[in-house]
């Protein structure tokens, strides 16, 4: 009989949000007059900008229109927004990319998960531990990953963040081909700094390891010296794939806009002595596998580098980040420890003496009606905390920081 991809019968389900919903609904049913908030919720809850509002009618316009009418697009994305790319995410930053080193697709999760396709199968894999999930189940569909046991992967270098490294993972000890780093960190809304950073790029560049940087968040840093983009850092371009996304920046979560910059100088072995540029397999594979995103949506996305666009999504983010400061007072005067939340939407929240994050997540459902996602559910370094994130709407946060103030 034909065989399955063994790498999917490998995957762990994925019991954090399957628990975390069927606790809630439990706890609705037990308690039906009671409003649950969930600070748990990864998405964004505030509507489009009008900037981005008006150019997609536009765009809906000329695609009703034969003069203006357009089919397939490029793979790589349209010109217009790959150069507002270049221009107003890496240009203004210091960084020079042509925009042939810009793929424009339909979502960062997306790409994250096939780019993982370009390396050899036998590749070492390195992870953060709390860890954003798709880095490694993309992998273990792949077979890069080995057995799963005792909480492990065997072919995984785990890198754990701690509060006694300050979040910041140690190199690491056995040399991995891949490594994935994701800042501001998903979940537990650290940054890492100038000087992190480069430590990063200069390993990489020293032992031939790829960086794989998510700076999905990257419109949340407000403090001046956290880089925005890896490339601000001295020859990252050399080692490093960074993936952007428009859903947190801008509200696309549902509209579908993203994009990865792989540059020229980025070369690997072609495992027979020669180099090959990652740029152009990703290329290739683009052009094989993927159509493009909509042109539509790309409009929009170039809206989002307007003048009106760039401050109306600025103060969208604003909003998330005064939630974001709110809940970080509330749960210091619970005198609990907290991380994050100044240049990220994500709180990562240390859990009372005594409990574990599940317990605590328990506690805040039970005796407040909040709903939090538990640390240990990213990985076993994060047990011990929970996070708490500032997507909720003002209302309902300033409504969980009431509850958490009853709760002291
Ligand atoms: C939300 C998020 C993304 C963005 O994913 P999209 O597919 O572009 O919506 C990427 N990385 C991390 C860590 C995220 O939390």
């Amino acid at each position: 009989m034909t065989k399955v991809n063994a790498g999917f019968l490998e995957l762990q389900r994925n019991y954090l949000f399957v628990e975390i919903a069927h606790k809630v609904a439990a706890f609705k049913e037990a308690n039906p007059g009671k409003k649950v908030i969930s600070l748990g919720i990864g998405d964004v809850t505030r509507p489009l900008v009008p900037a981005v509002v008006s150019a997609l009618h536009r765009a809906v316009d000329e695609m009703g229109e034969a003069a203006h009418f357009r089919g397939y697009g490029p793979e790589q994305g349209y010109e217009f927004l790959r150069e507002a790319i270049a221009q107003h995410d890496y240009k203004a930053r210091g960084v020079d990319l042509r925009t042939d080193e810009i793929f424009v697709s339909d979502g960062a999760k997306s790409d994250i998960g096939n780019f993982q396709e370009l390396f050899a199968a036998d590749s070492v894999v390195a992870v953060t531990n709390p860890v954003y999930p798709v880095y490694v189940d993309s992998n273990v569909m792949a077979g890069r990953a080995g057995g799963f046991a005792a909480g492990r992967w065997k072919r995984l270098v785990y890198l754990p963040c701690l509060k006694s490294n300050n979040f910041v993972p140690d190199l690491p000890k056995t040399r991995p081909d891949m490594i994935y780093l994701c800042y501001p960190n998903n979940p537990t809304g650290t940054v890492l700094s100038r000087e992190a950073l480069q430590g990063w790029v200069d390993y990489a560049r020293r032992e031939g390891c790829v960086l794989l940087y998510d700076s999905a968040y990257e419109a949340f840093i407000q403090e001046p010296d956290i880089p925005h983009s890896i490339y601000e850092l001295n020859g990252a371009q050399e080692v490093a794939v960074e993936f952007r996304s428009f859903s947190k920046t801008a509200g696309f979560t549902s509209l579908r806009c993203a994009y990865v910059v792989v540059p020229h100088a980025l070369q690997l072995s072609d495992g027979k002595g020669g180099k090959v540029a990652l740029n152009s397999l990703w290329n290739r594979r683009q052009c094989t596998k993927y159509n493009g995103c909509a042109y539509i949506v790309q409009q929009a996305a170039a809206a989002v580098y307007s003048q009106e666009g760039r401050a109306q999504v600025e103060a969208v983010i604003r909003g998330y980040l005064q939630n974001a400061e709110l809940l970080c007072t509330a749960v210091q005067d619970m005198n609990l420890e907290v991380f994050g939340g100044t240049n990220a939407p994500y709180i990562w929240a240390g859990v009372p003496k005594g409990m574990d994050s599940w317990g605590f997540f328990e506690h805040l459902l039970q005796s407040a009606a909040l709903v939090c996602t538990p640390g240990a559910g990213f990985g076993a370094s994060g047990e011990g905390y929970v996070r708490l994130t500032a997507f909720g709407t003002e209302e309902d946060t300033a409504e969980a920081i009431r509850r958490l103030r009853a709760l002291r």
